[in-house]
Parts: C-alpha cells; structure tokens; sequence
C-alpha cells in the first residue's frame, strides 16, 4: 500500500545510487592528469585517411637525397637493430660529454630553454647513446632491467633519459619539469615513449624519464592522438596515404619507387626499422 514515507525512503536510495553511479560514469572524465594518457574514443583521429585519384613516383634515391628530418624509427623486441651503430656517428651534447643523435640536439637545447623558463628546473641529461657493448654490459649485470641488446633504443642515439637534480626515475614527476616536459616535450619533437597506459602495446611499463626523438609532425600526432610508437605505425598502415594536420603521411614498404599523391611534395623521408619508408609530404596550400 502507498505511503509517503515508504515513497520518501524510495526516493532517497534512488537520489543516492544516482549520485554513485553519476561519480563513477564521471570518473572518466576527470581532466588530463600529469603524465597519464587517457584511452578516448578517437585516438589516433588526428590522421584522416585520403585517397588520392592520381598519384606520381618518386624514387627512392631522391627521397634518400631530402635533408633529414624526423625518425620515427621502431626499435623493440620485435624489431631490433641489426646493426651496432657506432658512438662516431654521434654528438657531443653541448660539450657535456654525452653523446646524442645529431638531429636531436637543437631540439633538446629549445626543450631545455622552454622548461627553464616555464618552471625555473634545470633539465639534466642521466643517459643518452649506449653502444651495443655498453648495453651488453647492463644486460649481463641486470637482464630483468636492462633491454636486451639491439633491442633498446639508447643505442640509436635518439633516446634520452632525463632528471631533476635529486629528482630521477619516478620521482621526475614530483618536479615541475617533470610535469612540464611530459605534457610538453611533443613541441620539441619528444615523445613520453613508454607512455603510463601503453605496456600491453610496448611491453615496458611507465618511464616518464625516457624521451624518444621522432621529430615534427609525428611527435605532436602521437601526443595528440594518445597514441603509442608502435600504434602510429600500425595507423599509418602500408601503402595508406593519411592527412596530419596540413601535411600528408605515407608509410610504404621499402622499395625502387614510392608513390605520392600528385600534387603533394616529399619533404622527409625515413626508414622506420620495420621495412618500411615514412614519408612526409607538404600538400595543397603548403606546398
Ligand atoms: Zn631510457
């Protein structure tokens, strides 16, 4: 039989699991925090698919010939280095003894600048290029740590490990910098590699420290898109032509001749250690 106090008492446990689940639906929706990616519906939204009705050829020694840019070069336990690159074609970082790939080291100074700047922190440089004999040496000291030879991307020169005087590993994100440079690094060509949601994808956990160089455009689309190495590569597929922003990216086995939309201009070209060439091309009003 209806009563008003029996109704009140409905109404109440309704309010009440309202208000939990509203908390719990809302959860997700906690804005951006420090160093943590979010899974969004639309990652990976910033590459558009294109179809291109003509397309031209290009040979492979002309894009071989374009100034280098960007390294969205793979480098795990799939796909290791064949090769030990040598220290000698390395750079001395601003005369600090440690060696970097050339390409990085302007971007990491305008990386440095910013976050003096922003936050008044002094980024330090903790590990940089490791030779295969070096990483040979970790591996047989600590092989749970350390990554198996060739499969570790300090030996390309383009990753490098960062600190806060005091303040290495996990604790970095307890400093300004920390934070500054995992929501910022992407400007200066920097991706977080080893993102805080992504070892199911790149088999290492969290490593806020761990900068990888990959260079304009696809640093700020793998940012952007929450997106990791491994995942960018998968998106840009092979043989696919894919707007980023303004400019068009191909990704296409290793070969004689790649195709371009006609129209579009080549301006970097770089093996990505699986067998295939990204391209990047300006197109339309960029051109
Ligand atoms: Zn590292």
């Amino acid at each position: 039989m209806y009563t008003p106090l029996a109704a009140g008492t409905a109404d109440c446990f309704f309010c009440l699991l309202l208000i939990i689940c509203g908390v719990s639906v809302l959860r997700p929706d906690i804005p951006w925090r420090i160093g943590e990616r979010i899974r969004r519906v639309g990652a990976g939204a910033l590459l558009v698919p294109y179809a291109p009705e003509e397309t031209v050829q290009y040979s492979a020694d002309a894009l071989a010939a374009l100034p280098a840019a960007g390294a969205p070069m793979l480098v795990n336990a799939d796909y290791p280095i064949a090769d030990d690159i040598s220290g000698g074609d390395m750079a001395d970082y601003a005369g600090s003894g440690w060696l970097v790939h050339p390409l990085l080291g302007a971007d990491y100074a305008a990386l440095c600048a910013a976050v003096e700047e922003a936050t008044g922190e002094r980024l330090l440089i903790r590990d940089a290029f490791r030779s295969r004999a070096e990483q040979e040496a970790r591996y047989a000291a600590d092989p749970v740590l350390a990554a198996l030879p060739g499969t570790g991307e300090h030996e390309t020169g383009l990753a490098l490990d960062v600190c806060v005087t005091g303040y290495g590993g996990m604790s970095f994100l307890k400093t300004r910098a920390g934070r500054y440079v995992n929501n910022t690094a992407w400007k200066h060509g920097f991706i977080i590699r080893y993102p805080i949601d992504g070892e199911a994808v790149t088999g290492k956990p969290f490593e806020p420290w761990h900068l990888r160089w990959v260079g304009a455009p696809h640093a700020e689309i793998i940012h952007r898109s929450a997106m990791t190495l491994e995942e960018y590569l998968e998106r840009l597929g092979e043989g696919w032509f894919s707007f980023g922003g303004t400019l068009l990216l191909t990704r296409q086995p290793m070969a004689d001749v790649y195709s371009v939309p006609e129209g579009a201009k080549p301006i970097a070209a770089s093996p990505d250690n699986t067998g295939c060439v990204v391209i990047v091309c300006r197109y339309g009003a960029e051109r």
